[in-house]
């Protein structure tokens, strides 16, 4: 049997902190009692630098429940996506399976089952997927989709309408922790990895309590995390625009050219206008030309591992090699 790791960050949660607890625990017994997960499994509190008593919280829950409730505490505020990241790779060797999910239940624990079933049948990853968005103001709603949709057309792969609730293999957080970027967004990461996936559907509810930890500035910093992480497509439409420019340059050169030997044009006109196009033009071309290289370099930097192996068949006798 499995031991699972419920990996849940939190920063300022001490609203909610014992109703989640409770609501995970329970689900670990559930779990536990139906012969799905081993019996030693647990849920692993990531304290992301709050100022509040959540570790405070987090500790008390651990003293009642040691087998059941763990706890890291990040020496300060490093944002969601860092604390679960930690949370993970902290867990990674204590258990077979992991699901991270946020502190506030908005996520429906009751798909983690769910999640478990796809993770027997092979899965490694599993995504949690938001059937709708009724809880969500029209505001955020509008704002998210808008966002899936640039992303899109940046050539990010993402999953639509999953956030942070899913479900991974032990091998899929060791590849994970492969990549070595500082550059975080875990939700464009995920298809990276590249093994068997799937996805549970569920409806996203009001937080349970306490209010949303991520204001329109973060969600807008993740926003451009995620493409800046992902993709260099923005440097490349400055090329094409460098590339327009030069073209109508030529056109504007033209106009230029016949009006000053046709009409009467005041002095100075022509040369002023072939040097702006022309000029702006290069220049552009040239900004995009050197951001090729740097957007080339920016790749490099991250040092991904360049491809991840799912299967290997050999004889036998390698196979006992293997450590
Ligand atoms: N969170 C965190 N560090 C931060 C901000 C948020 O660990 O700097 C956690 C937070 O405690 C919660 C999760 O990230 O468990 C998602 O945050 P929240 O529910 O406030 O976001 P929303 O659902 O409103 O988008
Ligand atoms: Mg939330």
């Amino acid at each position: 049997m499995e031991r699972l790791a419920i990996v849940v960050p939190c920063y300022n949660e001490e609203e909610v902190l014992q109703i989640s607890s409770q609501a995970l625990r329970d689900t670990l017994t559930d779990l536990v009692n139906k012969k799905k997960i081993a019996e030693d499994s647990f849920v692993l509190f990531v304290n992301d630098g709050s100022k509040d008593r959540t570790w405070e919280l987090i500790e008390e829950e651990h003293r009642k429940y040691p087998q059941q409730v763990f706890g890291v505490k990040l020496a300060g505020n490093v944002g969601h996506q860092f604390a679960l990241t930690a949370g993970l790779i902290t867990a990674k060797d204590m258990s077979d399976v992991t699901v991270s999910i946020d502190a506030d239940l908005q996520d429906d624990v009751a798909v983690i089952e769910e999640m478990i079933d796809k993770f027997h049948q092979g899965c490694d990853i599993v995504y949690g997927v938001r059937k709708e968005r009724k809880t969500d103001t029209f505001f955020k709603r509008v704002t998210a989709q808008g966002f899936y949709k640039v992303m899109e057309l940046m050539g990010v792969k993402s999953i639509y309408n999953h956030a942070d609730f899913r479900l991974m293999s032990r091998r899929a957080v060791e590849q994970f922790s492969l990549y070595k970027e500082t550059n975080l967004y875990l939700r464009g990461m995920m298809p990276l990895i590249g093994y068997q996936t799937d996805k549970v559907y569920y409806d996203r509810k009001e937080r349970a309590a306490g209010e949303s930890k991520y204001p329109l500035r973060k969600m807008l910093a993740l926003a451009f995390e995620g493409i800046s992480s992902f993709s260099v497509k923005p440097i490349s439409m400055i090329l094409g625009l460098g590339f327009l420019i030069v073209a109508v340059s030529i056109l504007a050169a033209v106009y230029a050219l016949i009006s000053y030997f046709t009409g009467h044009v005041t002095p100075g006109w022509t040369s002023l206008m072939l040097s702006v196009w022309f000029l702006g033009g290069t220049q552009l071309l040239a900004i995009g030309l050197v951001g090729q290289y740097i957007g080339k370099i920016y790749m490099e930097v991250k040092q991904r591992p360049r491809y991840n192996i799912e299967k290997v068949l050999t004889s036998e006798k390698e196979q006992r090699q293997e450590p």
